[in-house]
């Protein structure tokens, strides 16, 4: 068996706190954050752009191969990391609830999954990640020393993604934004690549009844073990 990797990785459903969480255990083991969504937010994002037929493969991965990704970190305690694509500031516009089900269709295409796994594990490679997803612990970083699963019960993640589009000034109808987690989820676990899932040997924690502190807490005590 291959020896474990220094890395962490922290997957589940949208909405259970894991950005939040992944930069508070990044932050306390001096560890780099990589919050692998963005990088399918931003895929997305170019996609739509350049007006690509989805089932056109070769247009596909003819525009896949000029996509050039940086992140940055988050500015302040509390925000998302920061993306350029091919040298354009990205973070706001990569945030917004229509992005969110955009990315979520095109991480289920197995050429943008192939070129993200790898520009993750290039990130990856010297270890002391904290790396954040849907399939970090399943296929990106399967030898991880440390995964863990964060679950939540859907309405529970909808009150906080609600809370936190209105913090940034949007306005928010619960019931769709409900329907769209809902979704979201449906389609990330169904889809045949990478699908959400637990890892085997990750550790699962239900963040609906824990507050963010806690969760970092249990998290760090059990990699300290
Ligand atoms: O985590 P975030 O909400 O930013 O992710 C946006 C979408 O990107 C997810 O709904 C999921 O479809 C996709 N994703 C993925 N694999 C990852 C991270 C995100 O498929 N490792």
């Amino acid at each position: 068996m291959s020896p474990k990797q220094k890395i962490v990785t922290i997957d589940g459903p949208s909405g259970v706190g894991k950005s939040t969480i992944s930069r508070r255990v990044a932050q306390a083991l001096s560890f780099t954050y990589l919050d692998t969504g963005a990088m399918y937010r931003a895929v997305g994002l170019k996609l739509k752009e350049a007006a690509i037929d989805l089932d056109d493969e070769a247009a596909l991965r003819a525009c896949l191969d000029t996509v050039r990704l940086h992140l940055l970190p988050a500015a302040e305690e509390n925000d998302d990391v920061g993306v350029i694509l091919n040298d354009r500031d990205v973070s706001q516009e990569i945030r917004s609830p229509e992005m969110s089900m955009l990315a979520s269709r095109v991480s289920a295409l197995p050429a943008v999954r192939e070129k993200l796994t790898h520009m993750q594990q290039e990130i990856g490679r010297k270890g002391e990640i904290v790396a954040e997803g849907r399939d970090t612990g399943t296929v990106v970083f399967p030898q991880a020393a440390w995964k863990f699963y964060l679950d939540a019960d859907p309405k529970e993640r909808m009150h906080r993604r609600a809370k936190q589009l209105r913090a940034t000034g949007e306005s928010v109808d619960e019931e769709e934004l409900l329907a769209m987690i809902i979704k979201r989820d449906h389609d990330d676990q169904a889809r045949s690549v990478a699908p959400l899932c637990k890892a085997e040997d990750a550790l699962v924690i239900d963040t609906g009844v824990l507050t963010i502190e806690e969760v970092t807490q249990a998290m760090l005590e059990a990699i300290q073990r």
